[in-house]
């Protein structure tokens, strides 16, 4: 079975995340959203929300799970006996990023990291713009899944 990771911190789902999960299970048989935890970060909305926005988001599509971790992703991915690791990319930035951290995880593990590039009409989407739109009253629901709902 061909399993594969999308590590994240989905703070909060957006419409760009969306199309790369919708994509990965086209590839693979089940994409496992891996919410990271991190203690010094502090996050807009809590891990419980989060969850729940892309359990939501996906309620009618088996191949994705969501669950929360703590560590390094590549240990995720041995405990879930996944072999690849999703990941999306918007531009420059997001590859040299994204380069350095998939070449640490090859060099400390066998697990291959596939990425995506954005869709076009996403690819401007980021989850700290959302945060941006929401803190200044923008209508930020064009840029998220319905499931995304402030209380
Ligand atoms: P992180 O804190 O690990 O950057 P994010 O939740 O911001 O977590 O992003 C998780 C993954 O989703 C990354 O691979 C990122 O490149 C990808 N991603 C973020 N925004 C978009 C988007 N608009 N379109 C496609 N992929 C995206």
């Amino acid at each position: 079975m061909k399993k594969a990771v999308f590590p994240g911190s989905f703070d909060p789902i957006t419409l760009g995340h969306y199309d790369i999960i919708k994509r990965g299970i086209s590839l693979f048989d089940e994409v496992v959203v891996a919410i990271g935890v991190n203690a010094d970060k502090k996050y807009m909305f809590s891990l419980e929300d989060r969850k729940r926005f892309i359990e939501e988001a996906f309620k009618d599509e088996p191949k994705v799970k969501v669950i929360t971790y703590e560590g390094l992703t590549i240990d995720l991915c041995k405990r879930l006996k996944a072999d690849f690791i999703l990941r999306g990319l918007r531009n420059p930035a997001d590859f040299e990023f994204e380069k350095a951290i998939a070449h640490t995880n090859r060099t400390l593990s066998k697990i291959e990291t596939i990425f995506l590039l954005t869709a076009a009409s996403t690819s401007f989407i980021s989850s700290s713009i959302v945060r941006d739109v929401i803190r200044n009253g923008g209508d930020y629901r064009r840029l998220v899944p319905d499931s995304v709902m402030l209380k």
